[in-house]
């Protein structure tokens, strides 16, 4: 159920009417409203605590943080920036209500000294703010309710990241569709486990909201949970390590995300429960219908049929990773061996000329891959084609999903997340720099492929980068729905590398970047620093300058070329000028390209940090034009008065 509220645009002594309107209509054209009490509660949250909630949710739809200020805490109003922040423009709220401690394994953790203090401290309801969501974007927000002289008010948000100190570790999961009703019925047992020594009374998992969970066990006891939204609570048990199993279902037919057609299914968007996005290994059961292909991440384990004769298989991934994918299909395939690996295609359709093309591409770059960054972790990579309203393609690793006719566009780019997502994971919800380094990767193997150009040649059509670059540091980009980050995390991510390349040399960097697959701890999420570190190791310096600059710092250089003399020196000329910096200073090498009368190019390397750098270039023919950047490797802005060429006077 969706709704956008205006009621904040109305005159406060007309909010409580338009709200009572607003309810009653919902209530006649809905099964629920927009936001719901949790089922199953002890005792009902306390009234003020439905209308904080409602006005803060109709605050939150306006996307103006400072409607929430009513019913937020006083220091909690500066978390509520995801409201004007996130890609997601409608919300629905429901209150989450902690577990009472009970059971033997809750008293024996109250009795705890530390624990219990931790949970005294805890708060009893939070308010969650939900709504569907595509992958490796935005997620739910979750903050806790207090009661303070005023009544009840919002604290500061519990953010996606935080742990609550859970790790989910390991998934056996089970999905079968209904096709005529578009449902997904699914079983998980989770394997969970305490990694800090005092934890709150309570264990959130984050779950698609599109699923309804109906049963819940710990260690095989059924345990009391409540949901809302895309957040579930339950009391842990005391235990170091335990299981949780979830039976869930709901309707699959969002676009970017879970659908399920008349021919084919994808799942990929928070369709299994998880803990702060982290990496974790998985076992994977799909049951397809009949005349349907699965296609499941990992490596098989059990192929069989069911009663109906629909293929069951069961893959098992030990590769942990943050984002899993089932696909399945009434594919056409096309497989093929090479060094060792299977590949295959799947198609909608009946096109081996394509699924060749696709295959040739996909084997280049696997080689190109294996070569220069680790070895390719699976037996198998598949790339699988979905006719369904999918923005572009999706890595999982030992496959990807394409939409169609997109694939040879994006295959270089999905094969290399197996190494930049996959053995280096990345949560998506501090940055996307797995994303700078696919593109990153895409380009590289499209340049090797093309050989080295020479450097002596004309200079390249320059590209200047707009506003969207200039919005968010490399180091935040972080959802993929929003335009400006995204341009951020992919264009100016690849650009970053691309510099750091001419900066360090090819060969240092291919060493930098297998060396952070070959040293990276399986099971975490990577971030900037960690690749950071690790060319600081491999290389012995310290590039921290460049790190600060490029990836912490939002913007881009602006760069001119100024004062240029030509003079007479002996036999031949002698030209001087300078490189302006304007905006924040960087430290740059920029590459110069003269062209001389008689045709010929001559380049040369400034480095540059200051606001103005002179330089001094020398030819034997008469300058004609300078160009900064003839190659188009720096991205630099288009900020007004931005001069790359300059023609000179003939002498
Ligand atoms: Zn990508």
């Amino acid at each position: 159920l969706k709704y956008r509220s205006s009621l904040t645009q109305l005159p406060t002594q007309f909010q409580g009417l338009a709200r009572l309107g607003l309810a009653l209509c919902l209530c006649t054209l809905f099964a629920a409203p927009a936001w719901c009490r949790p089922d199953g509660n002890d005792g009902a949250p306390a009234p003020g605590m439905d209308r904080c909630v409602q006005q803060a949710l109709d605050a939150v739809n306006t996307h103006q943080r400072q409607f929430i200020a009513p019913v937020a805490a006083e220091d909690a109003l500066a978390s509520f920036a995801w409201v004007e922040e996130t890609t997601t423009r409608v919300w629905s709220a429901a209150i989450l209500q902690a577990p009472k401690a009970s059971g033997p394994d809750a008293r024996r953790a109250a009795n705890e000294g530390e624990e219990a203090g931790a949970k005294a401290a805890s708060p009893t309801y939070f308010a969650v703010f939900h709504a569907w969501h595509t992958c490796q974007s935005d997620g739910d927000h979750v903050h806790p309710l207090t009661f303070t002289a005023q009544g009840w008010r919002l604290g500061p948000e519990i953010p996606e990241t935080e742990t609550g100190g859970f790790r989910l570790r390991d998934h056996d999961l089970h999905l079968a569709i209904d096709v005529l009703r578009q449902t997904a019925t699914i079983r998980d047992s989770a394997r969970i486990e305490r990694t800090a020594a005092t934890v709150p009374p309570y264990c959130m998992l984050r779950l698609s909201d599109t699923y309804h969970v109906s049963a819940f066990t710990c260690d095989g006891r059924a345990t009391p949970f409540q949901q809302a939204g895309g957040v579930l609570i339950f009391a842990p048990p005391a235990g170091k390590t335990f299981t949780v199993g979830l039976h869930y279902s709901g309707t699959a037919n969002h676009g970017n995300g879970d659908y399920i057609r008349n021919d084919e299914a994808t799942f990929n968007s928070y369709w299994y429960p998880n803990i702060a996005r982290l990496p974790a290994t998985a076992t994977i059961t799909a049951v397809a219908p009949p005349g349907w292909i699965p296609v499941v991440q990992g490596e098989p384990v059990k192929q069989g049929r069911d009663a109906d004769g629909g293929a069951v298989v069961t893959y098992r991934n030990d590769l942990p990773v943050c984002w899993f994918t089932v696909d399945m299909g009434r594919y056409h395939t096309l497989s093929r061996s090479v060094d060792g690996h299977k590949l295959t295609a799947y198609l909608l359709r009946d096109d081996p000329a394509y699924a060749g093309r696709c295959l040739d591409l996909l084997a280049k770059a696997l080689h190109c891959y294996e070569t220069n960054f680790a070895r390719f972790p699976y037996t198998r990579y598949g790339v699988v084609e979905t006719r369904g309203e999918f923005g572009g393609a999706l890595e999982a690793y030992s496959f990807a999903t394409f939409s169609a006719r997109g694939m040879l566009e994006n295959i270089p780019h999905e094969l290399s997340h197996t190494w930049w997502g996959g053995l280096v994971p990345c949560t998506y919800t501090r940055s996307m720099w797995d994303e700078g380094f696919a593109d990153y990767s895409d380009q590289l193997f499209h340049r090797l492929a093309a050989g080295e150009t020479s450097r002596v040649d004309h200079p390249a059509p320059h590209t200047a980068y707009g506003a969207g670059f200039n919005t968010v540091a490399l180091a935040d980009a972080h959802d993929t729905s929003d335009g400006h980050q995204s341009a951020v995390g992919y264009g100016k991510g690849q650009l970053v590398l691309r510099v750091l390349e001419e900066e360090i040399g090819r060969e240092t960097l291919l060493r930098c970047i297998s060396a952070f697959v070959a040293n990276h701890p399986r099971g975490e999420a990577a971030e900037w620093p960690e690749f950071e570190q690790t060319v600081d190791r491999v290389t012995g310096s310290d590039y921290r300058w460049f790190f600060a600059q490029w990836v912490d710092r939002k913007g881009l250089p602006t760069l001119h070329l100024s004062d240029l003399t030509v003079q007479r020196e002996g036999k031949g000329y002698r030209l001087e000028g300078s490189i302006e910096q304007s905006g924040a200073l960087y430290r740059l090498k920029v590459p110069l390209l003269l062209r001389t009368k008689n045709g010929a190019f001559q380049h040369q390397e400034v480095e540059v940090s200051g606001v103005s750098t002179h330089f001094v270039l020398r030819s034997d023919d008469s300058p004609q034009l300078i160009t900064l950047d003839p190659d188009n490797i720096l991205p630099l802005t288009s900020a007004e008065g931005t001069s790359r060429d300059l023609t000179l006077r003939d002498e």
